[in-house]
């Protein structure tokens, strides 16, 4: 897969993701980002890429003629077509069916903006999605492209050394994860569940799935909202807030 910046800081993501597991499925050849810098494509002695915003206030608004040059020089650097993907936190909020989305295609371009954003006619005119990474404002799309390039990453097969651990990931199923455990068994902060060393897979594929629904119905009730859990699950579930015991007496989550 091809991943490229623009950005007036794209060495920012490339270091960004230049670490572990993404790290490695770029040495693998996996994964290769590009950046373009709006900036070289910017005229006169200062290269200006920034203007005042009209109507007045406030703020800087990245121009649109750096960046139509900038992302025509990007399109032209190879014939698959990239979908291009305005990070903005005015965006579709990111969740992991849009990143497995997203790492299916072949080619992706990430446009980070900077000051107020970017000219919105460039953004009408070149943008084919806008994506958010949560409701608050970065001073800069980099960390956000740097987020969508790591969760991005690591789904591209061969990436991770064992391709299971990804979809035992929360969100992959709806769920979140359940709990981990590595040595010592005995330690002042606690025994490591007794099922998880008895080496009964079923029992441990059970224990896991349970984990993963109380979770879920403990922490993230809203992922379970609307879904119609199976009989087995729904058993599981039960008997997890029975043993709780923490649930309020209308059955409504608490930590
Ligand atoms: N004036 C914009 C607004 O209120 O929607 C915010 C501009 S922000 C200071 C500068 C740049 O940071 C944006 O153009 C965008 O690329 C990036 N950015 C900020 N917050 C973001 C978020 N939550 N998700 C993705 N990108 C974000």
């Amino acid at each position: 897969m091809r991943i490229d910046i623009v950005s007036l800081f794209p060495e920012f993501v490339d270091q960004c993701a230049g670490f572990g597991v993404v790290g490695r499925a770029r040495e693998r050849g996996l994964v290769s980002l590009q950046g373009w810098n709006p900036r070289d494509y910017a005229e006169g002695n200062y290269r200006k890429v920034d203007d005042r915003t009209f109507g007045g206030g406030p703020g800087m608004v990245m121009l649109v003629e750096p960046l139509r040059r900038c992302l025509a020089a990007m399109r032209e650097a190879d014939p698959v077509r990239p979908h291009v993907v305005y990070l903005t936190p005015q965006g579709r909020q990111l969740d992991q069916a849009k990143v497995r989305e997203l790492a299916a295609l072949p080619r992706l371009a990430l446009l980070c903006g900077r000051y107020e954003g970017v000219d919105e006619r460039l953004v009408q005119a070149e943008v084919d999605e806008e994506v958010s990474i949560g409701d608050y404002v970065l001073s800069g799309g980099e960390l956000a492209a740097a987020v969508v390039v790591d969760a991005v990453a690591r789904l591209q097969e061969g990436a991770l050394n064992d391709a299971d651990s990804a979809s035992q990931d929360s969100f992959e199923d709806g769920l979140l994860d359940c709990p981990h455990y590595s040595h010592p068994v005995e330690h002042a902060y606690g025994t490591v569940p007794e099922v998880l060393r008895s080496g009964n897979h079923a029992a441990i594929a059970r224990w896991r799935r349970q984990q993963a629904l109380g979770r879920t119905w403990q922490r993230r009730p809203d992922l379970l909202a609307g879904r119609a859990l199976s009989k087995a699950d729904q058993a599981l579930l039960d008997a997890w807030r029975r043993e709780q015991g923490g649930e309020g007496q209308d059955g409504t989550p608490g930590r």
